[in-house]
């Protein structure tokens, strides 16, 4: 498994990240003996399934089988591959990597050919001088005024790094001189040419992604040129149809209520923190898309969209819930009264208003169901009621299709409904049933949930079974290789899952290096061979009586191997491919069984 780092860096990445810090970052943990519990983020959990162990530096979800060690926590929850998830995890414990990055580089973005971690670090530099600007006496007078005015605290401005591009084409172009490449400035789209900023007379919002790397920035004009904010064009490190304003901020408070709020202007986010609210973030001047959930969803059971009242805002908000509740996310929307945004609201009615506009949050089903009667009993012409109405049913069956509608609730929902629009209800249910097909269908390609993920093949039998025991055993006990390290061997194992994690394990004890559950680990990239390594571990934990098992199921083992030699049988055996037709043909009798309903 050589990979970009060599072993010895990587097991020192994964022992200056404990687990508990890591998970908790993303995950509220509660202790429980000798263990750290939380809600699992990698399947719909509604109670605490996943165990975080600081003695194993392990995590393991009992509902859903997700387990490993700190590495693949982030390569999962980040989605990164294990080479991104080592440079994350050093870059978070200050480490420096030597990697054996001038014969195999990291992955780069295959089209632009750019280290996202080096455009990282070229926006980390532009930050640092964006601020340095603000607080020059000159360059920075306008965007000081300007923030005094919206009433943005020194400590907030320190806090989200504001800073001002000042009024010069190539202010920041110069001040990178020779030390960074104009190609660099460019890819990160700080520069639009040579001696040509991207960012011109700007108030600059630094982004940053959850762990707090410099991804891009937001610019809000400080004259009348041009539009009002502006952001980093996409890069291989930004995209913001994904990213979150003030997600770093928020995500622990996020985390501990349940709760995201969501707001679209940098300032409101910055004015809600200031006042205390601080599972606020905002969308990057971009309605809220599929993406922005799916981020969310990680963190938050409960999302509260916060608009202004004014058209655009409601037209905004009706948008956004379309994209929530296929989600599966418990979505609420709040409007701000009186045309005003968030961060003008809260100066004038404070903390307290605001969090009653969040508590007080509308219903999604009650927002639409309003427009709609609205539509039915006002004046409206019949193409806006049938508008409305498709609407409404599209909501529904949305909701209905991922879950976030009880069946129960959509009765209701179908009564009511009839009554105004003057259709049965049988008439209502046969066209949400179409729509829910179709809306499942495209449900379907959303393929970042675990619950879809491969089980794991453990394969069947009492060979398979053996095959599982000894490495049960061993993964617990390892000292009990030693008097049989001439009888237990890699060519024992045949199911493909199980001979992997057998050469990962015999391996360690063969070289005699400090044998622990972390360092073994440390040397799988797989998030599924990770998986089944922690789940036989658990396993042969519960059972224990290590010593007689493991000669019983080395017995086992050394009859197959005897028995297949003379016989000439493939030992895996027939018995696991007629088990699993078996199962296939009663799924094929019983096509109800997967049904919707
Ligand atoms: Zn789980």
């Amino acid at each position: 498994m050589a990979g970009i780092f060599d072993h010895a860096a990587i097991s020192r990445v994964q022992q200056a990240n404990d687990i508990v810090d890591v998970v908790a970052e993303h995950v509220s943990l509660k202790r429980k003996g000798r263990e750290m519990v939380g809600l699992c983020p990698f399947h719909e959990d509604h109670r605490p399934s996943m165990s975080v162990s600081p003695s194993k530096q392990i995590f393991k979800c009992f509902a859903c089988g997700a387990g490993g060690d700190v590495l693949k926590f982030v390569q999962m929850r980040e989605n990164l591959t294990f080479p991104q998830a080592v440079e994350r995890l050093a870059e978070r414990a200050g480490i420096q990597l030597e990697s054996r990055r001038s014969t195999a580089p990291q992955r780069r973005d295959p089209v632009s050919d750019v280290d996202p971690n080096l455009l990282a670090r070229v926006n980390a530099w532009a930050t640092k001088f964006f601020q340095q600007c603000l607080n020059d006496p000159e360059r920075g007078e306008v965007a000081r005024d300007y923030l005094a005015s919206r009433r943005i605290s020194a400590e907030s401005i320190a806090r989200w790094n504001l800073g001002v591009a000042p009024n010069a084409v190539d202010a920041l172009a110069k001040a990178a001189g020779p030390k960074i490449p104009l190609r660099l400035l460019q890819q990160g789209g700080l520069v639009a040419g040579p001696g040509q900023d991207k960012f011109v007379h700007r108030l600059m919002f630094p982004i940053t992604d959850a762990t707090g790397r410099f991804i891009g920035f937001g610019g809000r004009t400080l004259s009348d040129a041009g539009a009002k904010y502006i952001n980093s064009p996409t890069t291989p490190l930004f995209d913001k149809s994904n990213t979150l304003y003030g997600l770093e901020q928020a995500r622990h408070q996020i985390v501990a209520t349940g709760t995201a709020v969501v707001v679209e202007g940098y300032t409101d986010v910055i004015m809600a923190h200031q006042f205390g609210c601080t599972n606020v973030v905002a969308t990057l001047g971009t309605s809220f898309t599929t993406g922005h959930g799916r981020t969310l969803r990680r963190y938050a059971k409960r999302v509260v969209l916060v608009y202004d009242s004014d058209v655009a805002g409601v037209e905004a908000a009706n948008r956004a819930l379309e994209v929530c509740l296929s989600q599966r996310l418990d979505i609420k929307l709040g409007f701000v009264p009186e045309g005003k945004d968030p961060c003008d609201f809260l100066l004038v009615a404070g903390k307290e208003a605001f969090e009653r506009i969040v508590e007080g949050a509308t219903d999604v089903l009650l927002f639409k169901w309003d427009r709609l009667r609205a539509a039915f009993e006002g004046d409206d012409s019949l193409a806006s009621r049938r508008t409305a109405l498709n609407e409404f049913l599209q909501a529904v069956a949305t909701g209905l299709a991922a879950n976030n509608i009880p069946v129960l609730e959509s009765g209701l929902i179908v009564n009511k409904l009839s009554k105004i629009i003057g259709l049965t209800p049988r008439e209502i249910n046969a066209d949400l049933s179409r729509r829910m097909g179709r809306v499942s269908k495209t449900m379907k390609s959303d393929g970042d949930r675990r619950d879809g993920a491969e089980p794991l093949d453990w394969g069947r039998g009492l060979h398979a079974a053996a095959q599982r025991e000894v490495l049960e055993v061993l993964l617990n006990e390892p000292a009990l290789f030693h008097g049989r390290q001439e009888e237990i061997s890699e060519s024992l194992f045949s199911v493909p899952i199980l001979r992997q994690i057998a050469g990962v394990l015999l391996d360690a004890l063969r070289s005699n290096d400090d044998f622990s559950l972390p360092g073994l680990l440390a040397r799988i990239e797989a998030v599924s061979l990770a998986e089944g390594l922690v789940a036989l571990q658990a396993a042969g934990e519960e059972k224990g009586n290590y010593t007689s098992r493991l000669a019983d199921a080395v017995e086992v083992l050394a009859r197959y191997r005897k028995d297949s030699q003379t016989m000439r049988l493939d030992p895996e055996g027939n018995e696991a491919r007629c088990v699993a037709e078996s199962d296939g043909a009663r799924a094929r009798q019983n096509p109800h069984s997967l049904g919707l309903l």
